[in-house]
Protein backbone atom coordinates (compact mmCIF):
# COMPACT_ATOMS: atom_id res chain seq x y z
CA UNK A 1 0.00 0.00 0.00
CA UNK A 2 1.31 3.25 -0.63
CA UNK A 3 1.70 5.66 2.18
CA UNK A 4 -0.38 8.11 0.73
CA UNK A 5 -3.43 5.84 1.93
CA UNK A 6 -1.95 7.45 5.62
CA UNK A 7 -1.65 11.24 4.48
CA UNK A 8 -3.40 13.39 6.57
CA UNK A 9 -5.87 15.48 5.60
CA UNK A 10 -4.57 18.51 3.40
CA UNK A 11 -5.71 21.55 5.25
CA UNK A 12 -5.03 23.52 1.75
CA UNK A 13 -8.16 21.25 0.29
CA UNK A 14 -10.11 21.17 3.66
CA UNK A 15 -9.04 23.78 5.68
CA UNK A 16 -7.96 22.77 9.36
CA UNK A 17 -11.49 23.76 10.66
CA UNK A 18 -13.18 22.08 8.35
CA UNK A 19 -13.89 17.76 7.71
CA UNK A 20 -14.93 15.43 10.31
CA UNK A 21 -12.58 15.31 13.20
CA UNK A 22 -9.89 12.52 13.31
CA UNK A 23 -6.21 12.74 15.30
CA UNK A 24 -4.24 14.93 13.11
CA UNK A 25 -6.97 14.58 10.06
CA UNK A 26 -5.59 11.05 10.10
CA UNK A 27 -7.53 8.11 7.94
CA UNK A 28 -10.17 6.56 10.30
CA UNK A 29 -9.19 2.39 9.65
CA UNK A 30 -10.12 -0.66 11.47
CA UNK A 31 -8.04 -2.44 13.88
CA UNK A 32 -6.56 -5.10 11.34
CA UNK A 33 -5.26 -2.40 8.56
CA UNK A 34 -1.86 -1.97 7.13
CA UNK A 35 -0.68 1.10 9.69
CA UNK A 36 1.98 1.14 12.13
CA UNK A 37 0.90 3.28 14.35
CA UNK A 38 -2.58 2.92 15.97
CA UNK A 39 -4.13 6.44 17.73
CA UNK A 40 -7.19 5.45 20.10
CA UNK A 41 -9.09 7.09 22.52
CA UNK A 42 -10.39 5.47 25.67
CA UNK A 43 -13.57 7.36 26.49
CA UNK A 44 -13.46 6.28 30.69
CA UNK A 45 -13.40 8.59 33.46
CA UNK A 46 -14.92 6.61 35.97
CA UNK A 47 -11.81 6.01 38.28
CA UNK A 48 -11.46 9.63 39.18
CA UNK A 49 -11.36 10.87 43.11
CA UNK A 50 -12.75 14.68 42.35
CA UNK A 51 -13.40 16.53 38.45
CA UNK A 52 -15.17 14.55 36.36
CA UNK A 53 -15.09 14.87 32.60
CA UNK A 54 -11.86 13.24 31.09
CA UNK A 55 -14.08 11.46 28.77
CA UNK A 56 -14.75 13.83 26.34
CA UNK A 57 -11.01 14.24 26.04
CA UNK A 58 -10.56 12.01 23.26
CA UNK A 59 -13.54 13.85 20.85
CA UNK A 60 -12.05 17.04 21.96
CA UNK A 61 -8.31 16.27 21.36
CA UNK A 62 -9.41 14.94 17.88
CA UNK A 63 -10.87 18.36 16.98
CA UNK A 64 -7.82 20.70 18.54
CA UNK A 65 -5.32 18.55 16.68
CA UNK A 66 -6.91 19.51 13.32
CA UNK A 67 -3.78 22.08 14.10
CA UNK A 68 -1.05 19.25 14.69
CA UNK A 69 1.63 18.93 12.26
CA UNK A 70 4.08 16.40 10.34
CA UNK A 71 6.90 17.60 10.57
CA UNK A 72 9.55 17.85 13.55
CA UNK A 73 11.48 21.60 13.67
CA UNK A 74 13.84 19.77 16.14
CA UNK A 75 14.37 16.46 14.80
CA UNK A 76 13.93 17.02 11.03
CA UNK A 77 11.70 14.48 10.51
CA UNK A 78 8.44 14.68 8.70
CA UNK A 79 6.41 11.25 11.15
CA UNK A 80 3.62 10.56 8.60
CA UNK A 81 6.03 9.81 6.09
CA UNK A 82 8.30 7.83 7.85
CA UNK A 83 5.15 5.99 9.31
CA UNK A 84 2.00 5.12 8.75
CA UNK A 85 -0.02 5.92 11.59
CA UNK A 86 -4.08 6.55 11.25
CA UNK A 87 -6.69 7.35 14.00
CA UNK A 88 -8.61 3.99 14.98
CA UNK A 89 -11.41 5.01 17.05
CA UNK A 90 -12.06 4.34 20.44
CA UNK A 91 -11.94 1.67 22.75
CA UNK A 92 -15.44 0.83 24.01
CA UNK A 93 -16.14 1.54 27.84
CA UNK A 94 -18.54 1.27 30.21
CA UNK A 95 -19.50 4.47 31.94
CA UNK A 96 -20.55 2.83 35.43
CA UNK A 97 -17.81 -0.13 35.43
CA UNK A 98 -14.56 -0.12 35.94
CA UNK A 99 -13.83 -3.51 36.16
CA UNK A 100 -15.73 -4.22 32.47
CA UNK A 101 -13.86 -0.98 31.20
CA UNK A 102 -10.80 -3.22 32.14
CA UNK A 103 -11.85 -6.04 30.92
CA UNK A 104 -12.34 -4.01 27.37
CA UNK A 105 -8.80 -1.77 27.50
CA UNK A 106 -7.12 -4.92 28.02
CA UNK A 107 -8.13 -7.16 25.27
CA UNK A 108 -8.28 -3.92 22.87
CA UNK A 109 -4.73 -3.54 23.86
CA UNK A 110 -3.85 -6.99 23.46
CA UNK A 111 -5.46 -7.66 20.23
CA UNK A 112 -3.67 -4.36 18.77
CA UNK A 113 0.31 -5.84 20.37
CA UNK A 114 -0.82 -9.15 18.73
CA UNK A 115 -0.96 -7.60 15.19
CA UNK A 116 2.57 -5.84 15.91
CA UNK A 117 1.00 -2.49 16.56
CA UNK A 118 2.33 0.56 18.27
CA UNK A 119 -0.10 3.14 19.73
CA UNK A 120 -0.72 5.79 21.49
CA UNK A 121 -4.19 6.09 24.11
CA UNK A 122 -5.98 9.48 24.66
CA UNK A 123 -7.63 8.72 28.27
CA UNK A 124 -9.54 9.38 29.69
CA UNK A 125 -8.36 9.34 33.56
CA UNK A 126 -5.36 7.68 34.82
CA UNK A 127 -6.99 4.34 35.88
CA UNK A 128 -6.78 3.26 32.33
CA UNK A 129 -3.25 2.48 31.66
CA UNK A 130 -3.26 -0.37 34.19
CA UNK A 131 -5.25 -2.61 31.55
CA UNK A 132 -2.84 -1.40 28.87
CA UNK A 133 -0.27 -2.05 30.72
CA UNK A 134 -1.32 -5.58 31.68
CA UNK A 135 -1.85 -6.65 28.10
CA UNK A 136 1.82 -5.31 27.44
CA UNK A 137 3.47 -7.83 30.27
CA UNK A 138 1.35 -10.85 28.62
CA UNK A 139 2.54 -9.73 25.12
CA UNK A 140 6.08 -8.85 26.22
CA UNK A 141 6.19 -11.72 29.06
CA UNK A 142 8.65 -9.39 31.57
CA UNK A 143 8.13 -6.50 33.14
CA UNK A 144 8.42 -3.07 31.37
CA UNK A 145 10.35 -0.02 32.20
CA UNK A 146 8.21 2.73 32.36
CA UNK A 147 8.08 6.40 32.08
CA UNK A 148 5.49 8.73 34.22
CA UNK A 149 4.81 12.25 34.25
CA UNK A 150 2.59 13.47 36.59
CA UNK A 151 2.23 15.68 39.00
CA UNK A 152 1.24 12.92 41.52
CA UNK A 153 3.10 9.62 42.49
CA UNK A 154 -0.18 7.50 41.86
CA UNK A 155 1.27 4.65 43.86
CA UNK A 156 -1.96 6.00 46.37
CA UNK A 157 -4.10 3.43 48.66
CA UNK A 158 -7.45 2.57 47.95
CA UNK A 159 -10.08 4.85 48.35
CA UNK A 160 -13.29 4.67 49.75
CA UNK A 161 -12.43 0.72 49.84
CA UNK A 162 -11.71 0.42 46.36
CA UNK A 163 -8.79 -0.61 45.16
CA UNK A 164 -8.46 0.28 41.31
CA UNK A 165 -8.72 4.60 40.81
CA UNK A 166 -6.70 7.01 38.70
CA UNK A 167 -4.57 7.75 42.10
CA UNK A 168 -3.33 3.83 42.54
CA UNK A 169 -2.52 2.74 39.07
CA UNK A 170 1.59 2.88 39.25
CA UNK A 171 1.25 1.43 42.54
CA UNK A 172 -0.94 -2.27 40.98
CA UNK A 173 1.36 -1.70 38.17
CA UNK A 174 4.71 -2.25 40.83
CA UNK A 175 2.79 -4.78 42.88
CA UNK A 176 1.32 -7.22 39.95
CA UNK A 177 5.10 -7.43 38.48
CA UNK A 178 3.78 -5.34 35.44
CA UNK A 179 6.93 -2.69 35.64
CA UNK A 180 9.98 -3.21 36.58
CA UNK A 181 10.52 -0.47 39.56
CA UNK A 182 14.35 -0.57 39.06
CA UNK A 183 13.46 1.14 35.38
CA UNK A 184 11.16 2.93 36.07
CA UNK A 185 11.35 7.10 36.44
CA UNK A 186 8.42 9.53 36.84
CA UNK A 187 8.12 13.42 36.18
CA UNK A 188 7.19 16.46 37.41
CA UNK A 189 6.64 15.11 41.48
CA UNK A 190 5.35 17.28 43.45
CA UNK A 191 2.92 15.79 45.43
CA UNK A 192 0.20 16.16 47.39
CA UNK A 193 0.95 13.88 49.93
CA UNK A 194 -1.40 12.78 52.79
CA UNK A 195 1.49 12.42 54.84
CA UNK A 196 5.33 11.10 54.38
CA UNK A 197 4.25 7.88 54.19
CA UNK A 198 2.84 8.15 50.90
CA UNK A 199 6.79 8.30 49.78
CA UNK A 200 7.42 4.57 51.58
CA UNK A 201 6.59 3.30 48.28
CA UNK A 202 8.65 4.46 45.94
CA UNK A 203 11.66 4.18 48.01
CA UNK A 204 10.58 0.78 49.13
CA UNK A 205 10.91 -0.46 45.71
CA UNK A 206 13.61 1.77 44.14
CA UNK A 207 11.64 3.92 41.95
CA UNK A 208 13.30 7.06 40.34
CA UNK A 209 11.62 10.56 41.14
CA UNK A 210 12.08 12.92 40.05
CA UNK A 211 10.59 16.13 41.31
CA UNK A 212 10.03 19.61 40.19
CA UNK A 213 13.18 20.76 42.14
CA UNK A 214 15.55 18.21 40.31
CA UNK A 215 14.38 19.86 37.31
CA UNK A 216 14.59 22.79 38.79
CA UNK A 217 17.64 22.93 40.73
CA UNK A 218 19.92 23.19 37.73
CA UNK A 219 20.01 24.05 33.92
CA UNK A 220 17.44 22.09 32.11
CA UNK A 221 20.39 20.73 30.05
CA UNK A 222 22.23 19.27 32.94
CA UNK A 223 19.00 17.78 33.61
CA UNK A 224 17.78 15.95 30.86
CA UNK A 225 21.86 15.05 30.64
CA UNK A 226 20.94 12.72 33.74
CA UNK A 227 18.21 10.96 32.57
CA UNK A 228 18.56 7.38 32.42
CA UNK A 229 18.88 5.64 28.71
CA UNK A 230 16.25 2.46 27.73
CA UNK A 231 18.29 0.09 25.64
CA UNK A 232 16.69 -1.82 22.60
CA UNK A 233 16.64 -5.29 24.38
CA UNK A 234 13.57 -3.37 27.05
CA UNK A 235 10.30 -3.03 25.52
CA UNK A 236 9.42 0.36 27.60
CA UNK A 237 6.00 2.38 27.89
CA UNK A 238 5.39 5.94 28.41
CA UNK A 239 2.14 7.16 30.28
CA UNK A 240 1.90 10.91 30.30
CA UNK A 241 -0.71 12.62 32.82
CA UNK A 242 -1.30 16.46 31.83
CA UNK A 243 -1.59 17.23 35.23
CA UNK A 244 2.75 17.06 35.67
CA UNK A 245 2.23 20.73 33.70
CA UNK A 246 1.88 23.70 35.67
CA UNK A 247 -2.42 24.37 35.97
CA UNK A 248 -1.08 27.68 34.08
CA UNK A 249 0.14 25.78 31.05
CA UNK A 250 -2.48 22.69 31.55
CA UNK A 251 -6.03 24.28 33.49
CA UNK A 252 -7.88 21.56 31.60
CA UNK A 253 -7.71 18.80 34.61
CA UNK A 254 -9.08 17.13 37.22
CA UNK A 255 -6.72 17.41 39.94
CA UNK A 256 -4.23 20.13 39.07
CA UNK A 257 -1.46 20.83 41.49
CA UNK A 258 0.67 24.14 41.41
CA UNK A 259 3.97 24.71 40.83
CA UNK A 260 4.63 22.03 37.92
CA UNK A 261 6.50 22.14 34.25
CA UNK A 262 6.11 24.19 31.25
CA UNK A 263 5.16 23.11 28.26
CA UNK A 264 8.73 24.09 26.61
CA UNK A 265 10.21 21.83 29.52
CA UNK A 266 7.79 18.95 29.08
CA UNK A 267 9.28 19.44 25.20
CA UNK A 268 12.86 19.63 26.01
CA UNK A 269 12.33 16.54 28.69
CA UNK A 270 10.55 14.49 25.51
CA UNK A 271 13.11 15.41 22.93
CA UNK A 272 16.06 13.79 25.00
CA UNK A 273 14.34 10.75 25.84
CA UNK A 274 16.84 7.53 24.70
CA UNK A 275 14.72 4.80 24.12
CA UNK A 276 15.51 2.19 22.36
CA UNK A 277 12.13 0.31 21.89
CA UNK A 278 8.93 2.22 23.10
CA UNK A 279 6.23 -0.02 22.56
CA UNK A 280 3.35 2.76 23.16
CA UNK A 281 2.27 5.61 25.15
CA UNK A 282 -0.99 7.47 26.39
CA UNK A 283 -1.89 11.40 27.26
CA UNK A 284 -4.37 11.24 30.33
CA UNK A 285 -6.52 13.41 32.49
CA UNK A 286 -7.33 16.24 30.42
CA UNK A 287 -10.32 17.98 31.47
CA UNK A 288 -12.04 19.49 28.50
CA UNK A 289 -14.42 21.54 31.11
CA UNK A 290 -12.35 23.00 32.70
CA UNK A 291 -9.62 24.21 30.02
CA UNK A 292 -9.16 27.73 28.56
CA UNK A 293 -9.05 28.73 25.25
CA UNK A 294 -7.72 25.00 24.47
CA UNK A 295 -4.70 25.72 26.22
CA UNK A 296 -4.34 22.31 27.96
CA UNK A 297 -5.93 20.24 24.68
CA UNK A 298 -3.26 21.36 22.58
CA UNK A 299 -0.54 20.76 24.66
CA UNK A 300 -1.98 17.10 24.57
CA UNK A 301 -1.44 17.15 20.94
CA UNK A 302 1.90 18.06 21.40
CA UNK A 303 2.43 15.39 23.36
CA UNK A 304 1.52 13.40 21.28
CA UNK A 305 3.49 14.34 18.72
CA UNK A 306 6.75 14.25 20.66
CA UNK A 307 5.42 10.35 21.61
CA UNK A 308 4.74 9.97 17.68
CA UNK A 309 8.25 11.15 17.31
CA UNK A 310 9.60 8.56 20.26
CA UNK A 311 8.06 5.40 18.69
MN1 LIG B 1 -1.80 13.47 38.24
MN1 LIG C 1 -1.80 10.37 37.19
Amino acid sequence: MSQNKYAPLSGREFPRYSAIKTFFRLPYVAKDEDYEIGLFGVPFDGGVSYRPGARFAPSHIRQTSSLGRGYHWTRGIQVFNQKKVADIGDCSTVPISIDQTYEKIESYTSELVNLNKKFIAVGGDHSMTLPILRALKKKHQKPLSFIHFDAHLDTYPAAWGCEYHHGSFARHAVEEGLVNPKRMIQIGIRGPLADGSDLDFVNRHGITVKTIDDVRDKSLNDFVKELPEFLKEEPTYLSFDIDCLDPAYAPGTGTPVPGGLTSYEVQKILRNLKIGNLVGGDIVEVLPSSDQSDITSLMAVDVMFEILCLL
